[in-house]
């Protein structure tokens, strides 16, 4: 990992080579982009560029009072920094926690969940937070798919899933024709430009290099775990090699769903603690690790119900997959108790209480590990959470 940790001396200089020194991308405008989603409505000017990303980062960074530390996790195709917000050090004797944001270029909430949770945790003195920091360790990943956020068309920030890297085979040392990774968009022309589908590169076995021994397991398939050949899916585990997380949540949108066939009521969040089909004779996943994940969305979804209002009622469970070559199913399958947040993609009037129930989830999250409440949660309260709805709105949308 490239390390970039700022001390407060260093701090003015350090975020000028920030700021100035960084190419951001410069994409092209395309015809026949992707298609738009009408309920993708997210005011997509009000959402934080790279730039404010950067400075509200080391803004907080600078308040923090060395709560904090603000790393390069590593560096996409086109130069955009993946940055990384550090709340204590690798400690076998601390709950470690890694949240990811914006794998999904296209899906933004997450980010902004994420930059006030950081926020929250920086500057807070309150007895609370100092519970959480001195039981925790809590590493956030705002934004792992700069690229996908700042895609732009005819000079205009639409977003999108993918990040804009082509595939290239001799990076890898194979012939010009070798077949790229199913999930490269652009190649089996479901996307142009090209781009991979980050969340789909992650592999169970963290040391995996793609090259002419195992190049027989291309194109694979959504079954099958990924390549490691996007920048960003390296960057996320490198983190995660050096963490070692307890917990992984990761922060996704899906479209709508109604609550039932007889409650026209939209589903506002889904949730999910499993990605992996359990026996799997290639991927076993550990029914430990798959109780862990349980108790802690179990334990959200009770927190949010208390709350009332739709708005934290609205829950499901995300529907089954099986998934290896995610993040959330890699890390899985290394010990790591998951949670997976889908919010609704809404409308611009939505989005601050759609951002709001993730900040709550979360921070109630930290707080259930740290005072050890997460615990006394039955998995099984997981398995009565209400399976998806049926769903509306747009047909061409992909699986999330
Ligand atoms: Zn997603």
């Amino acid at each position: 990992m490239r390390k970039l940790i700022l001390k407060a001396g260093v701090f003015c200089m350090a975020f000028t080579l920030l700021v100035f020194g960084i190419a951001l991308a410069d994409p092209q405008s395309i015809p026949n982009g992707p298609w738009i989603q009408d309920e993708q409505t997210v005011k997509l000017e009000a959402l934080t560029s790279m730039e404010e990303l950067q400075k509200k980062l080391f803004n907080i960074y600078a308040r923090s009072k060395g709560r904090m530390e603000v790393e390069v996790a590593g560096e996409t195709t086109l130069g955009i920094p993946i940055y990384l917000a550090k709340f204590g050090e690798a400690d076998d004797d601390k709950i470690r926690v890694l949240i990811e944001g914006q794998i999904h270029g296209g899906e933004p909430l997450g980010a902004e969940a994420c930059i006030e949770v950081i926020k929250q945790l920086a500057a807070s003195g309150n007895k609370d937070i100092d519970e959480i920091l001195e039981k925790l360790t809590i590493w956030i990943i705002p934004r792992l798919n700069p690229e996908g956020a700042t895609y732009e068309e005819d000079d205009e920030l639409v977003q999108r899933r993918t990040n804009e890297q082509d595939w290239t085979p001799d990076e890898w040392g194979l012939p010009e024709d070798a077949p790229p990774p199913w999930y490269q968009y652009g190649q089996y022309g479901w996307w142009d430009p090209p781009g991979y589908d980050v969340n789909r590169d992650s592999n169970p076995d963290l040391d995996f290099v793609l090259g002419p021994a195992n190049a027989y397991l291309l194109p694979g398939n959504p079954s099958l775990p990924g390549f490691f050949v996007t920048p960003e899916g390296r960057a996320v585990r490198d983190v995660y090699k050096q963490l070692r997380p307890d917990v992984f949540i990761d922060l996704h949108h899906r479209g709508t769903n109604l609550m039932s066939e007889e409650d026209n009521s939209m589903c506002i969040l889904q949730i999910l603690a499993q990605v992996v089909d359990l026996g799997r004779e290639d991927y076993p996943l550990d029914p430990a690790v798959l109780d862990f994940s349980k108790q802690i969305n179990a334990y959200v979804y009770q927190r949010l119900n208390e709350m009332g209002n739709s708005p934290f009622t609205n829950i499901q469970r995300y529907p089954d997959v099986n998934l290896p070559g995610t993040t959330l199913g890699t890390f899985s399958l290394n010990g790591s108790a998951i949670m997976l947040y889908e919010v609704r993609t809404a409308k611009q009037k939505s989005s601050g209480m759609l951002t709001k129930q993730v900040i709550i989830g979360l921070m109630e999250t930290f707080k259930g590990l740290a005072d050890g409440s997460i615990f006394y949660v039955a998995p099984h309260d997981y398995d009565d959470i209400l399976p998806a709805g049926p769903r509306i709105g747009n047909p061409h949308l992909i699986a999330e």
